[in-house]
């Protein structure tokens, strides 16, 4: 998959590119991440992006030209790649997003700074915006990482393990279960026995049962969107009849 990130300030993706999961996906090809400077296409000896809004007020605004400039000369190298400008304006970016973005062979993003870009370019150059949540941020390089970062752990052959990334919080409106590695005893506190016991199928249930009940705890919200299995209906009832039970005890 190639992403093109347009932005004032390239070498932010330099180290971005270097480490870990998507360091490995840039070498091993998987992924690549090309960075187009807006400076570049600007015009005059000084190249200057922005300007002072009309009608007035505080900041500054990227301006149309090198903005407009750069996407054609991203779309140049990318031609099937469509156009995300990030903003917190945009459409809320979340995980059922990121799958059906992650079928993309190449997108071209635009990394907003100051108070935003001048409207004028909405219309013909940008396809979709996406926004990372409901705070302001003082550029869209953070913002482009984090959806590169999030896509690029759904490519196959990105993670070492394949189903790492469908056990994943929200990828089935679940939270992740817990995890546990060694010491055994972490000042004072043992991981559960069940983990150490070497019964997958027994690991499997332990596992399904705590993301319900996190998923209850921390994110109630996600249970109301989805339907439950079987197994998991079984496991809601098991609860619904200790819960009476310490209802018939307390009120005896
Ligand atoms: N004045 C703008 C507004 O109120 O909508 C905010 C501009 S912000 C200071 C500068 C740039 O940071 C934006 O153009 C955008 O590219 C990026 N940005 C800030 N917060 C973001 C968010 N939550 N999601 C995506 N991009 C964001």
């Amino acid at each position: 998959m190639i992403f093109a990130a347009l932005t004032i300030f390239p070498e932010l993706f330099n180290d971005f590119k270097k480490y870990g999961i998507i360091g490995r996906a840039v070498k091993n090809n998987i992924i690549k991440i090309k960075t187009y400077n807006i400076k570049n296409f600007a015009k005059g000896k000084h190249k200057i992006t922005d300007d002072r809004p009309y009608g007035g007020g505080y900041g500054m605004v990227m301006k149309p030209e090198p903005l407009a400039e750069g996407i054609r000369a991203a779309k140049k190298d990318l031609k099937t790649a469509k156009t995300i400008l990030l903003t917190p304006q945009g459409k809320p970016f979340n995980q059922k997003t990121a799958i059906m973005l992650s079928a993309e062979k190449e997108i071209i993003f635009v990394c907003g700074r100051y108070e935003g870009v001048d409207e004028r370019i909405y219309s013909d150059f940008i396809d979709e915006e996406l926004s990372i949540g409901d705070f302001v941020l003082t550029g869209g390089e953070t913002p482009v990482m984090a959806v590169i970062d999030a896509l690029t752990r759904l490519l196959p052959e990105s993670l070492g393990c394949k189903n790492s990334a469908n056990n994943d919080t929200f990828s089935d409106n679940l939270i992740e279960y817990a995890h546990y590695t060694r010491p055994e005893t972490f000042e004072g506190k043992k991981a559960p026995d069940i983990l150490l016991s070497g019964n997958h199928k027994a690991i499997e249930n332990w596992r399904l049962e705590n993301a319900l009940k996190r998923t209850f705890l921390k994110r109630y919200d996600l249970l109301e969107k989805r339907s439950f299995s079987d197994k998991e209906i079984k496991i809601l009832k098991n609860w619904q009849a200790d819960i009476q039970k310490l209802i018939n005890a307390g009120s005896a």
